[in-house]
């Protein structure tokens, strides 16, 4: 090894879903929303002018901030922006887990947690879900660094009752909890109204999903204005221009559409609810789902021989490796007729 090799900070980064080149196929694999964005932020985009880019935007971001403290109820110190949830994710692992205890999240949980915890070389401990993929909130009632835990819960798409995350939460009262509320608005109980009640509570959310707009990567925290500034604090010692003009002025076009949030994301829960009978149908079983995403498998049949058969033939699903959860395969709720697709192939199959 080169003497300069051993400094370098090793890392195993995160594998985000594939994002194929391939023209024509079904995406169901990476939560999107199927449903183009809100149609004021299409009109942004068509009078789009390149001298917007000369400037550099806001480093509070204090459009978008407003835009959706006002939504929420909150006021706009209690708000911070980021790109994309991971982001913000990160800005968290960064700011709140240094106490050098070990942070807890659930063993089967969005996988890029136990990433930004090694690369910022934080300890974890991981509690296993219970049987039926249930997060057991008595593994979380012991001495922590911090706590993060997805509600819905990726890739299970389980939600947990707020009874429950607000138990977690008044048995910890010496660390920050963050509550990853990336698919909160498809199912679930927000644990948004405990930000009030508890000054250690983060929740956690994007526009990636119920907003459509995975692509601009805009994502949020809300918690009391102590939480919000250690991390304004934090991010404005690592890069203070994080959100684009572009970004922020789409961001807010998006937020004020209530009425197209509410419809596309009720159109997805239809949507969901119908694919979960079709599945049970076709002999798969799954965890209740709360997320834009169903979580199933189907006994007696290989997951990775089905996702690489759905692949051949232009339906991408998500396939996790590993025990437990390599029996299954996450599929995202795309349009009626994507999942119509999807289930002639089972059929088939
Ligand atoms: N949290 C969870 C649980 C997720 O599944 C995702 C999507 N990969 C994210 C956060 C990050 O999403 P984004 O950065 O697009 O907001």
């Amino acid at each position: 090894m080169r003497p300069w090799e051993e400094n370098i900070r090793k890392v195993v980064p995160y594998v985000p879903g594939e994002q194929p080149r391939r023209e024509g196929i079904i995406k169901l694999n990476t939560n999107e929303n199927p449903y183009g964005p809100a149609p004021g932020v299409q009109a942004i985009l068509r009078g789009f002018e390149a001298e917007e880019l000369r400037l550099y935007p806001d480093p509070s971001a204090g459009a978008l901030t407003e835009a959706l403290a006002e939504r929420y109820g909150l006021s706009p110190g209690q708000v911070f922006v980021g790109v994309g949830s991971d982001d913000v994710l990160a800005m968290a692992f960064l700011t709140f887990f240094n106490s050098g205890k070990p942070i807890l999240f659930p063993d089967i949980t969005y996988s890029f947690y136990s990433v930004w915890a090694d690369l910022y070389r934080i300890p974890y401990e991981r509690p296993a879900l219970d049987e039926d993929f249930r997060i057991r909130k008595e593994d979380y009632f012991r001495e922590n660094g911090g706590i993060i835990f997805p509600n819905p819960n990726a890739p299970t798409s389980l939600a947990m009752g707020l009874e429950d995350v607000e138990d977690i939460i008044s048995r910890n009262p010496g660390v920050v909890v963050i509550v990853d509320e990336a698919y909160i608005d498809f199912g679930g109980e927000s644990a948004l109204p405990l930000i009030e009640k508890y000054e250690n509570l983060l929740v956690v959310q994007t526009f990636s999903k119920s907003r459509s707009m995975a692509g601009v990567r805009i994502g949020y925290a809300m918690g009391s204005p102590a939480l919000i500034k250690a991390l304004s604090d934090v991010k404005y010692s690592f890069n203070s221009y994080t959100m684009s003009r572009t970004a922020i002025r789409l961001g807010v076009a998006a937020v004020r559409d209530e009425a197209y949030f509410q419809e596309t994301t009720h159109k997805i829960k239809a949507t969901r609810k119908q694919a979960a009978e079709r599945l049970s149908h076709l002999g798969f079983v799954y965890p209740d789902p709360s997320a834009n995403f169903i979580f199933a498998s189907r006994p007696g049949t290989d997951a990775k021989a089905l996702f690489e058969a759905l692949k051949a033939s232009g339906i991408y699903v998500r396939y996790f490796e590993g025990p437990r959860v390599g029996d299954y395969l996450r599929i995202t709720i795309g349009t009626d007729e994507q999942m119509e697709a999807l289930f002639q192939f089972l059929e088939r199959y």
